[in-house]
Formats: structure tokens, C-alpha cells, sequence
């Protein structure tokens, strides 16, 4: 029997040899693996189709969660579902859906581009609709302790006074704070105040609380739906770069006012912007790459490929050639898998190593044999 050495009382484990979980670093600073691992992702508004920035983002947390299983890491990821939210409510009226049915819709065909592309679907998906009464027990706590306040039916947060910008400057915060449709003309206190909860008009969803019916706002939703599924902090905190600030700085400051646990999360994935000639996606700007119209000609492995075979936090352009690249170089690492030799060792080295996935594939291509198939086993390739 494996581990029983002749000697009562020893019994077998996994193999402890090679690289090991508790090597493990992210965001350039030690995260040993232990435990379980808590991933908490944030995930789509579903109101518009998934576009190649979107999908980054979750490539880059499956992987993650990929890793820490093959380490034999316990891990629990939620990605969560914002299905209440103003931009919903403004695209269904826009072609005259109920903003439920165009958010099951998206949804829907969300999770079939995730299957193509091999991204596990999460152990807890937490909907908003579902959590607005973990939104009023934070709002209210919230109230509590200080950190808000009412203002005709509208519930502000004040914003702590070392609010992590994530080395935004002033202008450049405020900016941010624009694009995501967040303006200072409501009656709160300070500008970098936040709404919790706001009074809903008659084609809004509306649901009763101590404020009046309204509706809670973006940032208090997932810092109530993390709450729900993982209390007071996680480990890791996983969205794309531009919900760095106000997001996921507001998420986490308001989950550490009321809980009095900081820091909210261990570590930060903020995951680097897809770029068009140099451009952000957007709709306004008709850039967007969309999933399905890639998929209509190329294999969803190929597309995975193409956005881990980087660094997680860089920003990069999206070019044809760059799909066709990466397609190239799936074929020659299966190649290389076909192939006797090879150490899973390094490939492992250099996934612990903050994700380091371009070293890890040129190991791969190096070594081929066993290393070609961890690699590709592990990026689920
Ligand atoms: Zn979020």
C-alpha cells in the first residue's frame, strides 16, 4: 500500500515533491495556498452580448481556479450576476423587453460562449435580484456605524478618506467615476460619495426598504452578494482593470466599514484591457470583438490560448493575427504533447509564479512530452 512504511500510524499523502501551493504568488506578492482558496469574480451585467474583454476576465480566473485544484487546493470561486442595474433597465426599454427577460436571455447565451471557451461555471453564481435584502442589512449597517447617510430617500455612502484610487490621480478618478455613469448632482455630501440605495421611478425595479421603494446601486450589490457567499473577506478579488476604481475600491470599502475586516480581499486580479488600434471596447465606439463572431471560425481553445498566453495584467491590442497565432501555436504545442519526456514541474514552477503562463508554454514547447500536457491540461487547452 503506497505511504504505509512497514511502521503503524504512517499513512499515505499526495506527492509533496516539486513546486508547492504555498509557492504560490500573485499580483507580485506571496499567496500561499491554504486552505480553501476564496475567488470571488465579478461578472456581467446581462444586458449585451460578451465581448473578448469580458471573457478575458473569466479566462483568467478559470485558470486560476484551474491551478489551485490541480495543487489540490480546495477552492470555492462565485461569480456573481448584476441582474439589477440601470443600464439593464435602460437597454431592455430600449427594445421594449422586461429588463428579467433580456437579463435571462443574455444570460443565457453568456454561459454558452463560457462552455466554448472551457470556463468552469463557478461553484456559487449569486444574482442580485436575489440579494436585496443582504443590500438592505449592509445599507442599514452601514447606517449603524456612520458610514452613511439618507438624503431624500437615497442612501449615500461616505467615502472613507483613504479610498484606494489605485494610483489614480484626482482627474483621473473622476473620470473613471463618469464613464460608469456616476454624477455628483444627487444631493450627496462629498463627490466621491456613492449611492446605496436610490428611489426608483415607475419603469424601474422597485422593492420596499426603511428608505422608501427603490432600488440598490452597483458597487453595494457585490460587496452584499461577496458578503452573503463569503463573509467578511476573500482571497482573491478578480474583474477587468477598469473596475479597479470606483468598483471594486468601493466594494471593498464598503464591506470594510461595516464588517471592520480589512483588507476586503487578500489579493487583486485586475485583468488588462483588450484593446482595438489602441482603443477600450466599447459600444459607443463600435469596436467591440465579440465572442460569437470568433467563434464562428475558430476553435474556442485557440481563442483561450490567445488570451492567457500573456501577462494577466498587461493591456494588449486584438488583431486578427494575433488569433491566428494563437492558433498556430496550439497545434504545435499538441504536437509537442505527443512527444516522451518532458518535467510537469516547471510548467507548474511557472504558473505559481503569478501566472506566468508565457514561461510556462515555452517550457511546453521546450521540453514537450509531460510538460506539453500539463500545460495543456492545466490551461484547459
Ligand atoms: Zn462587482
Amino acid at each position: 500500500m503506497p505511504g504505509v512504511m512497514g511502521r503503524e500510524g504512517r499513512y499515505a499523502l499526495p506527492e509533496q515533491q516539486g513546486p508547492r501551493a504555498a509557492d504560490f504568488v500573485l499580483a507580485g506578492q506571496p499567496l500561499p495556498l491554504t486552505g480553501t482558496l476564496r475567488l470571488y469574480t465579478c461578472g456581467i451585467t446581462p444586458y449585451d452580448v460578451t465581448h473578448l474583454g469580458h471573457a478575458a476576465t473569466f479566462v483568467w480566473s478559470d485558470l486560476l481556479v484551474s491551478l489551485a485544484r490541480r495543487l489540490e487546493v480546495k477552492t470555492v470561486s462565485s461569480r456573481n450576476v448584476t441582474d439589477v442595474d440601470d443600464v439593464l433597465t435602460a437597454a431592455a426599454a430600449r427594445t421594449a423587453q422586461h429588463y428579467d427577460e433580456l437579463a435571462a436571455m443574455q444570460e443565457f447565451q453568456f454561459e454558452r460562449d463560457m462552455r466554448e471557451l472551457s470556463v468552469a461555471r463557478p461553484d456559487l453564481t449569486p444574482k442580485a435580484h436575489a440579494h436585496i435584502t443582504q443590500v438592505v442589512q449592509l445599507t442599514d449597517a452601514l447606517l449603524r456605524v456612520g458610514a452613511a447617510y439618507v438624503v431624500d430617500g437615497t442612501v449615500f455612502f461616505r467615502a472613507p478618506a483613504d479610498l484606494d484610487r489605485h494610483g489614480l490621480d484626482e482627474q483621473q478618478a473622476m473620470a473613471a467615476f463618469a464613464e460608469f455613469g456616476d454624477v455628483a448632482e444627487d444631493g450627496r455630501e462629498d463627490v466621491w460619495d456613492v449611492p446605496l440605495w436610490k428611489p426608483s421611478g415607475d419603469a424601474d425595479p422597485a422593492w420596499p426598504s426603511p428608505w422608501g421603494w427603490g432600488r440598490p446601486a452597483w458597487h453595494v450589490e457585490c460587496s452584499a452578494m461577496a458578503a452573503t457567499v463569503f463573509g467578511a473577506s476573500v482571497d482573491v478579488l478578480a474583474g477587468g482593470a477598469d473596475l479597479a476604481f470606483p468598483h471594486h475600491a468601493y466594494q471593498a470599502a464598503i464591506l470594510e466599514a461595516a464588517t471592520g475586516t480589512r483588507p476586503f480581499a487578500r489579493r487583486q486580479l485586475h485583468v488588462g484591457t483588450v484593446l482595438v488600434d489602441g482603443a477600450k471596447m466599447a459600444k459607443s465606439t463600435g469596436n467591440l470583438v465579440l465572442l460569437r463572431d470568433l467563434l464562428a471560425d475558430h476553435e474556442g481553445a485557440a481563442i483561450r490560448l490567445m488570451l492567457l498566453n500573456r501577462r494577466w495584467a498587461d493591456a494588449w491590442d486584438y488583431t486578427p493575427d494575433a488569433l491566428a497565432e494563437a492558433t498556430d501555436l496550439l497545434t504545435r504545442l499538441r504536437a509537442a504533447a505527443a512527444g516522451s519526456g518532458g518535467d510537469a514541474d516547471r510548467v507548474h514552477a511557472a504558473l505559481l509564479a503569478d501566472l506566468d503562463v508565457p514561461t510556462a508554454l515555452a517550457v511546453a514547447l521546450d521540453e514537450g512530452g509531460e510538460a506539453a500536457r500539463t500545460a495543456l491540461s492545466v490551461l484547459k487547452l
